[in-house]
């Protein structure tokens, strides 16, 4: 095997891993990525803490209620109990009985108030709670598919090093240097296919002496333009 042909192997082969590799990478940063699903999960203890703080208002004012209606009605059974028979004191109390019943009427228009702000916060708690439930759903589901796919690439990215290691063995040292040396500036990619007289990375034809250089392929040509190893298939 020409050592151009050699290392066109590996280079195949490399492109195959990096791109496992960036792959690989993508998917650990979307497994990291919890932003949507610590999103709505705020949402959801929000709603909780507003239902819970409704349902705590709802409760005072029907504590309050109960005691204003108690006051009233022992007031009144004092009143009409005959005990007190003084005009003054009859009157005060009278007084008191329909100012506590002021109260009551106050506390329950309160209490309707209280009431609707419950019943739209558990209506919201619901909506929430539903969409929560299923944004776990879908993402655990896709981190499942993301951590299968994770191991699938894994295992080929182990097969592809393998392979890697067999096609190395194929290839001389100093085609190796050159080839690693050529990798940075080359975008992985130092060795050229040369297809009907031209290098198919950067398309420029070549002249006759390369290519009948190539067609002994005893040594490495580099392109005239790109300077990449060529290889003809
Ligand atoms: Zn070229």
């Amino acid at each position: 095997m020409s050592q151009a042909r050699a290392l066109h192997n590996v280079q195949v082969i490399e492109l195959e891993i990096i791109k496992l590799t960036r792959r690989i990478k993508a998917i650990n940063a979307e497994l990291e990525d919890e932003e949507e699903l610590e999103k709505v999960r705020e949402d959801y203890l929000g709603a909780e803490e507003r239902l819970t703080e409704c349902r705590k208002q709802v409760n005072e004012v029907e504590l309050q209620m109960q005691a204003v209606e108690d006051k009233r009605k022992e007031t009144e059974e004092r009143m009409y109990g005959g005990a007190v028979t003084n005009t003054k004191e009859l009157q005060d109390m009278q007084m008191e009985v329909e100012s506590l019943t002021r109260r009551h009427t106050q506390l329950d228009e309160q209490l309707s108030k209280h009431a609707d702000e419950r019943d739209a916060a558990n209506v919201e708690h619901d909506e929430i709670k539903a969409l929560f439930e299923e944004t776990t759903a879908k993402h655990q589901a896709r981190q499942e598919e993301l951590q299968n796919e994770k191991s699938e690439l894994k295992k080929k990215a182990d097969g592809l090093l393998t392979q890697r290691r067999a096609a190395l063995t194929q290839v001389e040292e100093p085609a190796l240097k050159l080839y690693n040396g050529m990798r940075a500036t080359k975008s992985n990619r130092p060795v050229a296919v040369l297809k009907d007289k031209a290098c198919t990375i950067c398309g420029i034809e070549q002249n006759h002496t390369v290519i009948v250089a190539i067609n002994r392929s005893e040594q490495l040509v580099n392109c005239n333009s790109c300077g990449r190893i060529l290889v003809k298939l």
